[in-house]
C-alpha cells in the first residue's frame, strides 16, 4: 500500500483554509492545520478532524508574518510526517483604506502574510519535494490577483505578486514533477462574509437576497457566492494526477468576475 501523503495548509483554522484542510483529510491525506494562535480550540479542531478521517491531522502554530516561523512550520510538518507533498499557501488578511491614508504597518502586514509567507514556505518546501521527486504547490490568490478594486492597495499588490511568484516557481520546478498554481476566488461565502450580511441588510433596508445580489455580489456576474467547498475541490484537483501538466497558471472560481 502506498504511503499516506501530507498536505500543509497555512491559515487553516477557518474559512477557505479549513475547507481545504478538511477536503485533503477526506481524500486520505495527513494534514497540518496552521494559524498564528495557540489556543486549546486550535488543537481541538485538529483532534476533531483527525477523529473523523483516516489520516492524522495536527495543528502547528506559526505566525505567517514572520519568515523564520514560516520556515519552522515546514520543518515541523516534515519532522512530524516525513515530508510535505502538497503545500497550500492560504493565510491572508485584508485592510481597506484610501492609499494616502493606508497605515504603513497594515501595508507591511498584508505583504508579509499574503505574499512573503508563500515565498518562505515554498523555499523551505522545495528541497523536500525535489527529494521526493514530486510535489504540488497551490497558492490561494484572488480575483484581485488579476484585477484591482479601489482602497485595497496592499491586498491587490500582494495578490498580483503571488501570481508572479506562482509562474516563476512553476518554471523553476517544471522538470522536477513539481507543479505550482494559483486559485483566484471571487467572493466566497466564508463565516467572515456571512457575518456582514445582517449589517448590510439593516444599512440598505434590503432583504438577504437583495443585499447579496446587488451589494455584495455587484461585480460577480453569476450573483452567487463561490463556496469554500468549491475552492477546496479546485485545490484537490490541482493536487491530483489529472493536473500533472497544469503548472504556472491559475484557475478562477469567481462567477465570471474577471471575464468582464
Ligand atoms: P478567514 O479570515 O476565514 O481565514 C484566514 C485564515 O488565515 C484564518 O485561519 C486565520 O487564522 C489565518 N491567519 C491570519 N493571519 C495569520 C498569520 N499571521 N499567520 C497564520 N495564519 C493567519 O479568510 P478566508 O476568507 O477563508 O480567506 C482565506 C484566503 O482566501 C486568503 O488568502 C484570502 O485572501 C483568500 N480569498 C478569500 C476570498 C473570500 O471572499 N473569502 C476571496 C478571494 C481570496
Amino acid at each position: 500500500m502506498s504511503q499516506r501523503k501530507t498536505a500543509l495548509v497555512t491559515g487553516s483554522t477557518s474559512g477557505i483554509g479549513l475547507a481545504i484542510a478538511e477536503r485533503f483529510a477526506t481524500d486520505g491525506f495527513n494534514v497540518v492545520l496552521n494559524s498564528y494562535t495557540d489556543d486549546g480550540q486550535d488543537h481541538a479542531l485538529a483532534a476533531e478532524l483527525s477523529e473523523r478521517h483516516a489520516g492524522a491531522v495536527v495543528y502547528i502554530q506559526a505566525d505567517m508574518s514572520k519568515p523564520d516561523r514560516c520556515q519552522a512550520l515546514v520543518a515541523a510538518a516534515a519532522e512530524r510526517f516525513g515530508t510535505v507533498d502538497v503545500l497550500v499557501n492560504n493565510a491572508g488578511i485584508q485592510h481597506v483604506a484610501p492609499v494616502e491614508e493606508f497605515a504603513p504597518e497594515k501595508w507591511d502586514a498584508i505583504i508579509a502574510i499574503n505574499l512573503s509567507s508563500a515565498f518562505h514556505t515554498i523555499a523551505a518546501t522545495v528541497p523536500l519535494m525535489k527529494k521526493a521527486g514530486t510535489g504540488r504547490i497551490v497558492n490561494i490568490a484572488s480575483a484581485h490577483g488579476l484585477v484591482a478594486s479601489p482602497f485595497k492597495s496592499a491586498y491587490v499588490s500582494a495578490k498580483h505578486g503571488i501570481m508572479g511568484l506562482t509562474k516563476t516557481v512553476a518554471l523553476e520546478l517544471a522538470t522536477h514533477r513539481i507543479t505550482c498554481n494559483a486559485i483566484c476566488p471571487g467572493y466566497v461565502l466564508t463565516p467572515l462574509v456571512e457575518a456582514q450580511i445582517p449589517d448590510q441588510m439593516k444599512a440598505h433596508a434590503m432583504d438577504r437576497e437583495t443585499v447579496i445580489r446587488e451589494v455584495m455580489l455587484d461585480r460577480q456576474p453569476t450573483k452567487e457566492f463561490a463556496t469554500v467547498e468549491q475552492i477546496a475541490a479546485t485545490a484537490a484537483f490541482l493536487a491530483s494526477d489529472a493536473a500533472a501538466q497544469i503548472t504556472g497558471t491559475h484557475i478562477s472560481v469567481d462567477g465570471g468576475w474577471t471575464a468582464a
